[in-house]
């Protein structure tokens, strides 16, 4: 049995009239993350720590912002994506955790269901998924809500650790 750590971090700006979508949930606010994709720095994060603990690149590597196919992109979708590709590789979550960094909305009441979405996007119990909101006084674009942020830690294990293989270029081989 082999234990490997993968750590993500992600950042968005916040403007009007987009959706705000955390770790796959539609938050209510007024304003959402721009991005390439759909800007859910969560699922951003998350991407990149599963990615780093495998050995199988990042998410600029699998889902290059060049590309207008992942234009608009449903972040759930490409985190689906790359879990099947670890998970068929024999990785099997031991357990998430987040930091998301948002001054407003507040995040509390939404937590539950970002655990939920992000369990069942991993195909693990919730309990293993935690997700901690924090407020982000004193860091200047974050601190006036210009901005998001997020940090992800994962611990994964695989019984036969294989190969990495090269990062896919554009999409999983
Ligand atoms: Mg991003």
């Amino acid at each position: 049995m082999a234990l490997r750590v993968g750590v993500g971090f992600d950042s968005h700006r916040l403007a009007p009239g987009r959706p705000l979508l955390l770790g796959g949930v539609r938050i209510p606010h007024d304003r959402g993350l721009v991005g390439h994709s759909d800007g859910d720095v969560v699922i951003h994060a998350v991407i990149d720590a599963l990615l780093g603990a495998a050995g199988r690149g990042n998410i600029g590597e699998w889902f290059p912002d060049t590309d207008e196919a992942f234009a608009g992109a449903d972040s759930a979708a490409l985190l689906a994506r790359v879990w099947e590709d670890l998970a068929q590789r024999g990785w099997r979550l031991v357990n998430l955790d987040c930091v998301v960094v948002a001054q407003r909305p507040r995040l509390t009441p939404h937590l539950r269901a970002i655990q939920k979405r992000l369990a069942g996007l991993l195909g693990c119990p919730r309990g293993n998924v935690s997700v901690k909101p924090k407020t982000a006084d004193a860091l200047g674009l974050l601190e006036r809500g210009e901005g998001m942020a997020a940090f992800a830690v994962v611990l994964v294990e695989v019984t036969e650790p294989a190969e990495a293989g090269p990062p896919p270029a554009g999409a999983p081989d």
